[in-house]
């Protein structure tokens, strides 16, 4: 690939707020910096199918405040076949297009690494994914909003908890990762956080059950991250229905609620940067990076270091809500 004068941008995989943002800002940095860009829909099946349509500054206009994607999203299998991502290519040329920007997740960018290898063009990630779960950054584009919206879920979920002395069981998203668990009881002052990241070292339901969580409460609400290592609200409710029959037990998952909404001032910053900072990624010649934010500074991160490596809890944070919860 030569010189880059036109910038592609997909959103892939689970959706999450910012992620508009994000699309202003790179589309708005890229035109600042004299490049043309083009919007590809639903992700890598839009560069199959060739969905794809020219952004001028104004399609990026009155979207910074809003959820989801104005690009939509998908996952395709095509891509993940040497077939469907030779046709994407040959799209990509046709098009125009000299590099790409892709917003998503672990999986987004898995193939965001596989196709720059095989066809030499620049990709740029973002990490965009309210789970957090990709090493190198501190924080992921959705992450924020979708942990705002836990805590205004909980605390409405306390309100009846407390006045039926009830133990709740919220089942929170995440995939593999406890960041949202683990956060989100800890901000909403839950008594506990099940976490896949313990799950197979320790049984969390005996510790807490152990640690005597009723000593000086008449509710609690134990927040369980949404993955098949944790085996999910439901699977703990049941345990407890059985082992501890003396306990009032309900479950509540979040579910889908999660992924929507406005995205926090906090989102919404992080994308700007991270958008603008690809482009000025690009011009400096960076290829197969994901942008990151680590300690407040733009980092860039190579793919196969933000995909394959785990991103570790702080066990500082298991003891502080450990101590808070007494
Ligand atoms: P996320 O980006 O949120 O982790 P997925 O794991 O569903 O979401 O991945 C989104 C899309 O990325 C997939 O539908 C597929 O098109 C592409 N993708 C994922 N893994 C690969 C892979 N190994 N090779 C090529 N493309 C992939």
């Amino acid at each position: 690939m030569g010189e880059i004068k036109c910038v592609g941008i997909l959103t892939s995989g689970g959706d999450a707020p910012g992620m508009n943002a994000a699309i202003r800002a790179i589309t708005r940095a890229a035109i600042y910096n004299n490049l043309s860009v083009k919007g590809i829909y639903r992700g890598y099946r839009g560069l199959i199918t060739d969905e794809i349509q020219e952004f001028k500054t104004e399609n990026v206009s009155n979207i910074i405040q809003r959820g989801g994607t104005i690009l939509k999203t998908a996952r395709c299998k095509e891509f993940t076949t040497p077939e469907g991502r030779a046709i994407a290519y040959e799209n990509m040329k046709k098009e125009g297009i000299d590099a790409l920007v892709i917003i998503g997740g672990d999986g987004s960018l898995t193939g965001a690494r596989i196709f720059a290898q095989e066809y030499d063009v620049p990709c740029i990630g973002l990490p965009g994914t309210i789970d957090n779960d990709l090493y190198g950054t501190d924080t992921t584009i959705g992450y924020d909003t979708a942990l705002n919206t836990i805590l205004d879920a909980i605390d409405k979920i306390r309100d009846t908890a407390t006045s039926h002395e009830r133990l709740f069981f919220v089942e929170v998203m995440g995939r593999d990762a406890g960041f949202l668990a683990l956060n989100g009881a800890i901000a909403s002052g839950s008594e506990a956080a099940i976490i896949p990241e313990f799950s197979t070292e320790v049984d969390q339901l005996e510790e807490f059950i152990k640690n005597g969580f009723r000593k000086s409460k008449n509710s609690s609400i134990v927040l369980v991250a949404e993955s098949p290592i944790t085996g999910g609200a439901m699977h703990f409710a049941e345990r407890v229905k059985k082992e501890y029959p003396q306990y009032d037990v309900r479950v509540s998952i979040l579910g889908h609620l999660q992924r929507g909404g406005s995205p926090t001032a906090h989102d919404r910053i992080i994308a700007s940067r991270m958008g603008a900072a690809s482009i000025d990624a690009l011009m400096e010649g960076q290829r197969n990076v994901m942008i990151g934010i680590n300690h407040d500074e733009i980092v860039y991160v190579p793919f196969t270091k933000a995909i394959k490596n785990d991103k570790p809890i702080k066990p500082e944070l298991v003891n502080v809500l450990r101590e808070l919860s007494i």
